[in-house]
This record gives structure tokens, sequence and C-alpha cells, in this order.
């Protein structure tokens, strides 16, 4: 069965409660009873000290001095709390006693006043507190003193005070629970209702937000925590969509054209030169869509490829062959420079690195004229190696040097002057640098040139 969440906290709380009670309730007894019984014992001492002196002893002789006085001071006193005295030989023998105690004996046990200690017993229906020292007669032990003092009103007053305690543990107990659940249930009120509304948010009402408490609590930070989890599940909903409308609509762009070519070409017979030209034309658009389909399968492998498999490598060695490679591969001349002349060894995914320098060294070569430099710098900046792409072209916008990283964004210019493109190759060089922990910058001027640059962490 599920416990509901106010009720486990009242339990919880009550039982540490009770325990503690319990722990109070038990040590005021075990106080009160010590009290009582020790005043009781001490009136004893002083009575027993008073009586001492009334005894007669002589000649194996042992009794009260003035009994009737004695008597006659109890019968003339009322008394609350009565003393009850009895002298015993050494064997324990009744020798005299106190009128009060009619028929009863206090029972005499030698080791006790050994101990110099009061003890309880009985006495017909009635408990005592017992005290018992022995009789000299000349430095000769000739028997004992004991003296009792009723114990019913302390004992009444113990039991009532126990049964009151016992009373009360449960009933505290009790409202304790009640008003602890009534407690819990009130301070989580407020976690129930942002279940209520975060249930009710789907993917159609994904812009609305669970109302944030005015306190700067736990409850506030957890319904801000959640209502940016909402944020940006909504901007990633948002870039999801935009990004469906827009390779849709960059894959229909080539395919109407192609559509348009082969139209034009059946509508009336051609010579072969036409034919040729057209197809050239079809070939070179299937040849953008196909970039274009491969560059996105790029992009969602990306987005799948988590945890990538990282290897040391050593950048100087990469680099320079990356710049050879590419240099021969598009006949552009790509100068490598190191700041630094030992080798720099870095722990990365070598493939994610690979993709990355590829797609800027492309772009440098695209976005800048035939002539104009390329370079491929490495170095560090303290512990961090860090590499830089820059070129001499046409540069970017400042306006658009963040949109440059979005799927589709290319500039104007770049799409003026047909320079061949998806406008994918930064999203997916994002994309890659997040995933290898790279941080990705750039800084251009138009027309003087661009610089990309990839900040490593620590590899200490
Ligand atoms: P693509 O090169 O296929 O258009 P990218 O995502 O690689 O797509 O680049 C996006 C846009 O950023 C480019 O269209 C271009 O306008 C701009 N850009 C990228 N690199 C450079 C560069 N080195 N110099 C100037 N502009 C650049």
């Amino acid at each position: 069965m599920r416990t509901a969440y106010k009720e486990r906290i009242a339990r919880r709380l009550t039982w540490v409660t009770a325990l503690i009670i319990l722990i109070v309730f038990v040590l005021i007894y075990l106080v009160a009873s010590f009290t009582v019984v020790r005043n009781i014992d001490y009136e004893l001492q002083l009575e027993t000290d008073k009586h001492k002196d009334q005894i007669f002893l002589v000649n194996g002789e042992i009794r009260f001095l003035h009994m009737d006085e004695w008597e006659e001071m109890e019968h003339s006193q009322i008394q609350l709390n009565p003393i009850f005295i009895e002298i015993v030989d050494l064997e324990g023998k009744s020798k005299d006693r106190s009128p009060n105690l009619r028929e009863n004996h206090l029972s005499f046990s030698p080791e006790k006043s050994l101990k110099n200690e009061a003890w309880t017993q009985k006495i017909g229906a009635s408990e005592v507190r017992t005290r018992q020292i022995p009789l000299y007669n000349a430095g000769k032990h000739e028997g004992y003193l004991l003296l009792a003092k009723s114990f019913d009103d302390t004992r009444e007053l113990l039991d009532n005070l126990r049964n009151v305690l016992l009373v009360f543990y449960p009933m505290i107990l009790i409202s304790l629970y009640l008003t602890m659940r009534y407690l819990a249930g009130k301070s989580i009120e407020p976690i129930q209702e942002i279940i209520e509304k975060t249930n009710q948010i789907t993917q159609k009402n994904l812009n609305e937000r669970v109302p944030e408490p005015e306190l700067e609590d736990e409850i506030g930070q957890l319904t801000r925590s959640i209502n940016d989890l909402l944020g940006r599940l909504e901007q990633a909903l948002k870039r999801e969509k935009q990004f469906t409308s827009d390779a849709s609509h960059e894959l229909r762009t080539p395919l109407s054209v192609l559509r348009g070519t082969l139209e034009v070409l059946i509508r009336k017979p051609r010579t072969s030169e036409e034919y040729e030209q057209k197809i050239q034309t079809a070939l070179g658009t299937i040849d953008r869509m196909s970039a274009m389909i491969d560059q996105l399968l790029a992009l969602a492998r990306v987005e799948n490829a988590k945890n990538l498999v990282r290897e040391e490598l050593e950048l100087i060695t990469f680099l320079e062959e990356k710049a050879d490679q590419i240099s021969s591969e598009q006949k552009r001349k790509i100068t490598f420079q190191s700041q630094v002349s030992l080798p720099i060894y870095i722990t990365t995914n070598e493939k994610s690195l690979e993709m990355i320098l590829d797609n800027l060294l492309h772009n440098a070569i695209k976005y800048s004229p035939g002539n104009s430099d390329i370079f491929l710098r490495v170095g560090k900046s303290g512990a961090f190696p860090y590499i830089e792409v820059a070129d001499s072209g046409s540069g970017i916008a400042e306006a658009h040097l963040e949109q440059i990283f979005d799927p589709f964004f290319r500039e104007k210019e770049a799409l003026d002057q047909g320079i061949p493109g998806t406008g994918l190759g930064l999203a997916i060089v994002k994309k890659l640098a997040q995933e290898s922990q790279i941080k990705l910058s750039v800084v251009s001027k138009k027309d003087v040139g661009s610089t990309f640059r990839l900040d490593f962490p620590s590899q200490s």
C-alpha cells in the first residue's frame, strides 16, 4: 500500500517525539520518586537520632524510657504520617514497640543496619519505610532500634504521578500525530500544486509554467528548476521543428529545380548538346542534394553519438599532416604554424577533431580568394592547448557571428556568389565541439578575414 508523504513525515516525527517524551516522563517519575524517598529517609534519620536516647538499656533489659510520655505525645498530635518504633535484641526478638504498631512487628534485618540504609516493607496492608540502627550499652551491642514511617502517602503520590503520565502519554502522542499530519499536509500543499500543474503541461501547451511561490525556499527552487526544464524543452522542441521545416525546404528546392529541368527537357526534342547541358545541370543539383543528405546524416550521427571514445593524440604532427592533406586535395596553400616546439598531447576523439578541422579548413578555402593566406596554428595558452584556423577572406558580419552555427544558416553573400554549401557544416562543428568539451569561438571582420579557435580543456 502506498503511504502518503505527509503520513510518513507525521509517523517518523511522532516516533522520534514519542521516544523523547517517554524518556522525559521516565526521568520525571524517577526524579520525583528519588526525591520523595530521600526526604522520607532523611526524616527517618532525624527521628532515629531523636528516639535513640529514649531507650532504656540495662542488665539485658531493653525498653522505652518514657513510654507513657511517648504514648501521650502520639495521642495529643494528629499524626498524619505516624512513626512506628520497635526494639529488638540481637536475635531479632521484639523487646518493646510503639503502641501504634498494635499486633504488627517491624521486620528485622541485621545486614541493613551495617549498610545504614532504609528500605520499604509491609505492615499489614500498609507500606512503610524502615530504618534500623544498632543499640550499644557501654560499648556492648545489645540490640537494634527499628524505626518506620508510613510510605502510603508517598506511594499514592507516586502512583498518581505515574497514572497521570500514562494517561497523558498516549493523548499527547495522538494529538502530536494529528497535528504533525496536518502541518505536513499543509507544507506539501505547494508540491501538490506543482504536480497538478506539471501533469497538465503537454507538448501543446509547453509555453505554460508552474506558478512560482514568493518564498525563496526549496519549493521555490524546485518550481524554478521545473520551469527552467520546461523552458529548455520548449526551446529544443522549437529548434527541432525549425530544423525539420528547414531541412524539408532545403531538400524541396533542388528537387523542384530538378523537376523543372526535366520538364523543360521533355517538352520538345533537343539537340544532343542541349540534352548534355540540361543533364549536367540535373547532375549538379543531385550532387548538392546528396551533399546535403550526407551533412544531415553527419549531424544526426553527432547528436546520437554520446560518450565518444577518447584517445591520446599528438597535436603538432596531427595538424601538420591535416594541413598537407587538405592542401594537396584542394590545391590550396595552407600554412601550418606551431607556437610551441615541444609535442602537445591531448586526449580527444580523433574522428570528431578531424571532422571539425575539415569543415573549418574547407570554409576558409571556400570563403577566401584563391591566392590569400590560410593558417592552421597550434599553441598553448597556459596549460590549455588551442588550435586556430585563420583566413583573410570575406569575413562574417558581426550580426551573424552567432547565427552561422545554426543549421542551414548561410550569409546572403555566400548565396549570391553561388558558393556551394548547405549551411550545416558549422552546426556540425558546434555539436562535435560540445561533445568533446572543446570551446569553439570565432573572431571575424568583414572583408578582412576570420579566425575560428578551438580551446581544449586542461590535459593534466
Ligand atoms: P556552408 O559553408 O555550407 O554554407 P557552414 O555552416 O559551414 O555552411 O557556414 C555557414 C555560413 O557561415 C556560411 O554560409 C558563410 O556565410 C559563413 N562562413 C563560414 N565560414 C566562413 C569563413 N571562413 N569566412 C566567411 N564566412 C564564413
